[in-house]
């Protein structure tokens, strides 16, 4: 396996931008597990199955479909799926499934089958403790929940998805209470993880001070 460099946090945090922007600066492969749980979200709801269905039914349709995450684009069946993940349905519905053993265990073989080969940075909710708990460098990006909620606004409005400022907030904070209290893999700080709060940064001030901290 080649270094992983593990990223986590709330949604809004940033991890995203950052996390790209340290693999281009050091030369390692990027990997959003975020966009594979909205991958299958997405394809569960393409054929109406819901959180309520049993786990043969989701996974009768997981053996069936082949998800896949290549420069920073995410396939389902080959198919570029990259900006369909991005709604609030599957804001929603990513979120209520990744609550589901069955769909966390088929995600984690995809993602640590993506890290062996070469040096990675990852990010997600729970890649600095259950799918990397060994990774090279841990961290852990927060920002205020005002300040998440304005930057999901912002990303909701850059592609034309309509959402008010009030609808992006409780969103947010909706979906960060239910990864940080579901009983698999909450998302939760790792102690051995550098702890950095990005509300007054610019991307680039949050990017410095990782790789300062990667660097040591
Ligand atoms: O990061 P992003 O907002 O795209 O993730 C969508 C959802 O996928 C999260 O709200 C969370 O429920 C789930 N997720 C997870 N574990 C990860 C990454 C994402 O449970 N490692």
């Amino acid at each position: 396996m080649g270094k992983v460099i593990a990223i986590d946090g709330p949604s809004g945090a940033g991890k995203s931008t950052i996390a790209k922007l340290i693999a281009r600066e050091l030369g390692f492969d990027y990997l959003d597990t975020g966009a594979l749980y909205r991958a299958v979200a997405f394809a569960l709801r393409k054929v109406d199955i819901d959180i309520k269905d049993d786990d043969k039914k989701i996974m009768d349709l997981l053996l069936k479909v082949n998800i896949s995450f290549n420069n920073g684009r995410v396939f389902l069946n080959g198919r570029d799926i990259s900006s369909e993940i991005r709604s609030r349905e599957i804001d929603y519905y990513s979120s209520v499934f990744s609550t589901k053993k069955i769909v966390r265990d088929f995600l984690l073989t995809i993602q640590r089958k993506l890290a062996t080969i070469n040096n990675i940075v990852v990010e997600g909710r729970d890649t600095t403790t259950v799918a990397f708990p060994d990774a090279w460098k841990k961290i852990y990006l927060d920002a205020s929940p005002d300040e998440r909620a304005k930057r999901r606004y912002l990303q909701f409005k850059d592609k034309a998805i309509y959402a008010t400022m009030d609808e992006a907030k409780r969103e947010v904070i909706e979906r960060d209470r239910r990864d940080s209290n579901r009983d698999i893999a909450p998302l939760k700080k790792a102690e051995d993880a550098f702890f950095i709060d990005s509300s007054n940064m610019s991307v680039e001030q949050a990017k410095e001070e990782i790789l300062r901290f990667i660097k040591t």
